[in-house]
């Protein structure tokens, strides 16, 4: 099983995304999964959290894609997701 790979992930993130400069968005979402993939550099990483930390569409994106992540992953291996970003995560969303 493959994800498909020709999502129009641009189209729903014009829709998700406002109040904040929509490159960022753009930029901040086709960042995610690689980001849930730890492909991403230390400094990568840190610019995708500084934008969820501003922007709450991508922030609900990014938390609703982990989580649908780590549920797939959960059916075949155990999942490894760094705890500090999760508890960072689930602080953020207390906030709002
Ligand atoms: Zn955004």
């Amino acid at each position: 099983m493959t994800p498909p790979a020709g999502k129009p992930l641009e189209t729903q993130v014009r829709e998700e995304c406002m109040g904040i400069d929509p490159y960022e968005c753009e930029e901040a979402i086709q960042r995610l999964n690689d980001f849930l993939d730890h492909q991403l550099t230390e400094p990568e990483r840190a610019v995708v959290l500084k934008h969820l930390e501003i922007c709450r569409p991508c922030l609900r994106r990014f938390t609703f894609e982990q989580t649908l992540i780590v549920s797939l992953r959960q059916k075949v291996t155990r999942v490894c997701a760094p705890q500090a970003l999760r508890d960072k995560l689930h602080s953020l969303l207390r906030q709002g």
